[in-house]
This record gives C-alpha cells, sequence and structure tokens, in this order.
C-alpha cells in the first residue's frame, strides 16, 4: 500500500519513524512542513525536516525529540560569550547540517535536491521531501498586534503569546518538488501525522498544487490531541485561543472537507459518533507513541485500519 504522510517535526517524525518500519521503502513518502524555516547567524535553519531526518536517520535526540544526540554546545556558548542572546539552540552536529544546506542552497541547488542527498548519507531510504523548494513561511499575528516570525512566536517567546491569525508568506508561489506530486499520484492513501493542524498540516495542505492532488485521494488524519491536551506546543491553547475548545472531535472537524478517516485516542471514543455522522470512519486506538515500539505498534494498527478500508 502506497502512503504519502504529510508531517510536521516531533509528533510528525514519531509516526513516520513507525510507518518507515512497517513499509517498504518504496511505499513511503514524506512531505515536511517548511513554514517553520528562518535564517539565522547566516544559516538556513529546517527546524521541521531536519526532525523528521534525524528521526528517521535513529540519530535524533530522544529526550528533547527535537536536534541530534550526544550533541555538544561550544559553538552557542562561544557565541552567547560574544554577548549574543543566543535564544534559538543549535548545537554543534546540527550546525554542520544548516551549515552545509546553506552553502548548497546559495550555489543554487534546489531544498528537494540537498535533502535527498543528506538523507543518503544518513542512511533513509525512505523518500523525504520539504513541502516547497521555495520559501513559504509562517507567521503568527497576535492579539497584541505583534506579527511574529514562526520560531521567534515559538523559541523565543514560547509560544506564550495570544494568538489571532495565522498568515502563511509566499504560499501562492510555492514550488512543491514534482516528485513529491507524483507520489501523491501514485499514492494509496495520505496520512496526517499528528502534527499541529494550524502551523504544521495546514501550510502544507494550503499549497494549492498539494490541496487540488490530495482531494481525489483517501485522507486518514491521527489526531495530535488526546482529551483536552496536545502532548507537546501550542496546539490546544492555538484551539482555545481562536474560539474552539481542544479535542479530536474539532481536529477532525478542522480536516472535515475532505477527510475520510480518522484515528483518536480511546479515551476520545464517545466523539466518534458526532465525527462519524459527518461521513467520516473512525477507530479509537492508543495513540500515544512514547517509544520506537509504540510507534511502530501504532503505525501497523493505522495500516491494518487503511487496508481493510480503503
Ligand atoms: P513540531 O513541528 O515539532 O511542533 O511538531 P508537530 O507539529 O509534528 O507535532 C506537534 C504535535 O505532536 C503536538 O500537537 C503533540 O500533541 C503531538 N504529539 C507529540 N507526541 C505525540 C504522540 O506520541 N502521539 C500523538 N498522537 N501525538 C503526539
Ligand atoms: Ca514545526
Amino acid at each position: 500500500m502506497k502512503i504519502v504522510a504529510l508531517a510536521g517535526g516531533v509528533g510528525g517524525a514519531k509516526m513516520v519513524d513507525g510507518l518507515a518500519e512497517c513499509l517498504p521503502p518504496s511505499d513511503l513518502t514524506v512531505i515536511v512542513n517548511t513554514g517553520d524555516d528562518f535564517e539565522h547567524y547566516g544559516l538556513k535553519i529546517c527546524p521541521d525536516l531536519d526532525t523528521v531526518c534525524y528521526t528517521l536517520a535513529g540519530l535524533a535526540n530522544s529526550e528533547t525529540g527535537w536536534g541530534r544526540a550526544g550533541e555538544s554546545w561550544r559553538t552557542l556558548d562561544e557565541i552567547k560569550s560574544l554577548g549574543d542572546e543566543a535564544w534559538f539552540n543549535l548545537g554543534d552536529l546540527d550546525m554542520a547540517t544548516h551549515m552545509l544546506r546553506t552553502q548548497r542552497l546559495q550555489r543554487g541547488e534546489l531544498l528537494s535536491e540537498i535533502t535527498g542527498d543528506f538523507c543518503k548519507q544518513w542512511g533513509i531510504t525512505v523518500a523525504v521531501y520539504p513541502m516547497s523548494n521555495s520559501p513559504v513561511r509562517t507567521f503568527i499575528h497576535t492579539r497584541a498586534g505583534r506579527r511574529l516570525s514562526f520560531q521567534e512566536y515559538f523559541v523565543r517567546y514560547q509560544f506564550k503569546p495570544e494568538i489571532t491569525e495565522i498568515e502563511f508568506e509566499g504560499i501562492q508561489k510555492a514550488q512543491v518538488p514534482e516528485a513529491a506530486l507524483d507520489a501523491i499520484d501514485k499514492a494509496d492513501a495520505i496520512i496526517y501525522c499528528p502534527s499541529n493542524p494550524f502551523v504544521s498540516i495546514d501550510p502544507i495542505i494550503q499549497i494549492k498544487a498539494i490541496g487540488e492532488s490530495i482531494q481525489q485521494k483517501k485522507i486518514l488524519a491521527v489526531s495530535p490531541l488526546i482529551g483536552e491536551h496536545a502532548l507537546k506546543g501550542p496546539a490546544a491553547k492555538m484551539f482555545r485561543e481562536l474560539g474552539e475548545v481542544p479535542s479530536a472531535l474539532n481536529v477532525a472537524k478542522h480536516y472535515r472537507s475532505n477527510l475520510s478517516y480518522f484515528i483518536m485516542d480511546n479515551q476520545d471514543k464517545e466523539q466518534s459518533k458526532t465525527i462519524e455522522g459527518w461521513g467520516i470512519m473512525c477507530r479509537a486506538l492508543d495513540i500515544l507513541m512514547p517509544n520506537r515500539t509504540q510507534r511502530k505498534r501504532l503505525a501497523r494498527e493505522v495500516l491494518t485500519f487503511l487496508e481493510k478500508s480503503v
């Protein structure tokens, strides 16, 4: 069964890691959000892409969910000692990725090509593509009237500001890698990983070329919320600030127009009746993925459900 998974960082990486354990490499393609990308110290940083790749390569820091295992921080310490605030954590190993990527982009290479080469070096056998080769930038508009770049909002201000609106600058001109669109074309199903709906999945599916091509497909979403809580990050807070109760039901409602299948946690099972009333088939499972065994277990259950349903 050919699958295209759409992913942000931490939640996306966990699901994709499980799927990669269950599917032959040629049957899985991952399209990753690049709305969080930014430039810092002259380096082009792609947080979600790197989280997905480091996780698939077994190089990720399993405690933080982002960055590299066995990381050291000598360069950043030195940057701090030179008087910089150093609000964005960049480890020494991680920095090598950004340095080489920046240099190759400056030479005119495409982000998708560079990512493909890095994946080869890291021994990643599934195809991983950025959602766009041209910049798409997520901006957060706040109640206080500010327009913050995503990493400022997320890391510098620790997602404390109240959001009123989310903007994806450059989305109309997004250049989706041709191979990513081909993979969608050939896919039996699309999986929205349990990523943040507003800032990880929306920027991907709001790109016209992607939105239109997935419309012909069966789409399954896995909830990033259990009860009223996100396991990490601002997803639940964003639902509240945008006027909705954070819940599996409202995740399904958010994706409703295209969705065929929805995976929620066992504890939210009672919400499935309403969701099924919208013509979306539901399955309640244990959707917590604290380790690789659980990622694989959930991926296997999701794929079994899809095989029976598609
Ligand atoms: P980010 O780009 O690093 O913020 O990561 P994503 O957008 O891909 O994922 C963030 C979401 O992942 C959060 O809303 C979390 O609730 C969700 N998440 C993290 N771990 C798990 C897990 O084990 N299971 C599920 N279902 N969701 C998770
Ligand atoms: Ca992200």
